[in-house]
């Protein structure tokens, strides 16, 4: 993979730069520029060499705002990036060549409001490369879809990956060469998502803990009543791992009736929240003694203020990266869960993706990146 570095001269040369501008946005104004402070190295490298940059971005639409980039054009300025924000791709065309001097920038509209962009038209593809002399991809967590901004762009001018994507790679590539003793915590939902991790980590971890939601289909599979608590939907089979032992599954849970049950004697009005005291007593040995670590996902319902255990955890893991563990974290609402703690200096890293982290770990690359070889 060609990084951003190994580009020799970028003066006046038009770049395409596919951020992760993706944002919460309310009323109209950023509410979060973690995203856009991250890109900020990789900006500031093309400019002060004399790029002119063309960034480029997808936002999700969310309830009752308008899908548009424009309030992180505004957000932009803000952290000293003036950029012309450009509603249509195809007037983008005139204004690189013309109109923006070395080392200024435009922001193009959310490409999702083109069809081409999810569905990877090659067409649409062709047309965006047409728009710079090269392409640099800063979005890792948007790299395991295979979207024209994404895959189809670098198939016509030459790809390489910007300064966070290159983070990504090194630090989450830790995890396939890891000290030992290795401690894979594992926690959320949806265990159809999650399942190749598991499979490829019993391989290279010496314990995988699973927590969270999962936890719960492992009760089930083991036969235990689980009541009324979440389940994972899809066709998976736990069988062949209720007896590995380098599992390890919660020992107690905490109900919806503020009870802390051990994990096999539910009733069926019970409902799992969260994983129990004792639990946590098992996972705290683990983590002492673990050189390096591994965590996506949250013990408990955390939206709901099931958050105890996940911050203990992440607590922990903060005093194992004290005394040099190699900690590794990540997911969307991992981070959101652990976002009070102040903890962003208490890990070796923290990814800024979910679902991309995910498949870079089960499968050891993304479509993202493999575009760019
Ligand atoms: P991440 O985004 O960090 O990868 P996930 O998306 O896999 O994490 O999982 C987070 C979700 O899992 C949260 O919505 C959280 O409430 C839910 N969750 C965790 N434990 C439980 C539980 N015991 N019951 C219901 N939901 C749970
Ligand atoms: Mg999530």
């Amino acid at each position: 993979m060609k990084t951003l570095r190994d580009i020799e001269n970028l003066q006046g040369v038009r770049v395409f730069l596919r951020a992760a501008f993706d944002v919460p946005i309310k009323n109209g104004v950023v509410v979060d520029d973690f995203r856009i402070r991250a890109a900020l190295p990789t900006i500031e490298y093309l400019r002060s060499r004399g790029a002119k940059v063309l960034m480029v971005s997808h936002v999700e639409v969310i309830q009752g705002e308008r899908a548009s980039l424009e309030p992180v054009a505004v957000a932009l300025g803000k952290l000293g990036v003036p950029v012309k924000f450009v509603k249509d791709y195809k007037k983008a065309f005139g204004m690189m060549e013309n109109e923006i001097k070395d080392g200024e920038c435009i922001l193009l509209e959310n490409l999702r409001a083109w069809e081409g962009e999810k569905g990877n038209d090659k067409k649409f593809a062709r047309e965006l490369a047409s728009l710079a002399d090269i392409y640099v991809n800063d979005a890792f967590s948007v790299c395991h879809r295979e979207h024209a901004s994404i895959v189809g762009v670098p198939q016509f001018i030459p790809g390489y990956a910007g300064l966070q994507i290159e983070q990504e790679v090194a630090n989450l590539s830790k995890a396939f060469d890891p000290a030992h003793p290795f401690l894979f915590i594992l926690g959320g939902a949806k265990f159809e998502t999650k399942l190749p991790l598991v499979n490829r980590f019993l391989g290279i971890a010496d314990t995988i803990f699973i927590g969270g939601a999962l936890a719960n289909d492992f009760f089930k599979a083991k036969g235990y009543e689980i009541g009324r608590s979440l389940l994972s939907k899809g066709d998976f089979d736990l069988a062949p791992l209720l007896n590995d032992p380098k599992i390890l599954i919660p020992v107690d849970v905490a109900t919806e009736s503020g009870e802390n049950k051990k994990a096999d004697a539910l009733a069926k009005a019970d409902k799992i929240m969260d994983i129990g005291a004792e639990s946590v007593k098992i996972i705290k040995g683990k983590i002492e003694s673990a050189k390096f670590i591994l965590w996506n996902g949250p013990m408990g319902l955390y939206e709901d203020g099931y958050r105890g255990p996940t911050l203990d955890i992440a607590k922990m893991i903060g005093d194992a990266t004290q005394r040099r563990a190699t900690t590794i974290v990540g997911g969307g609402d991992t981070i959101a869960a652990i976002a009070t703690l102040k903890l962003e200096d208490g890990f070796t890293f923290i990814s800024t993706a979910g679902g991309a982290m995910l498949d870079f770990l089960a499968e050891g690359t993304l479509p993202g990146l493999e575009a760019l070889k």
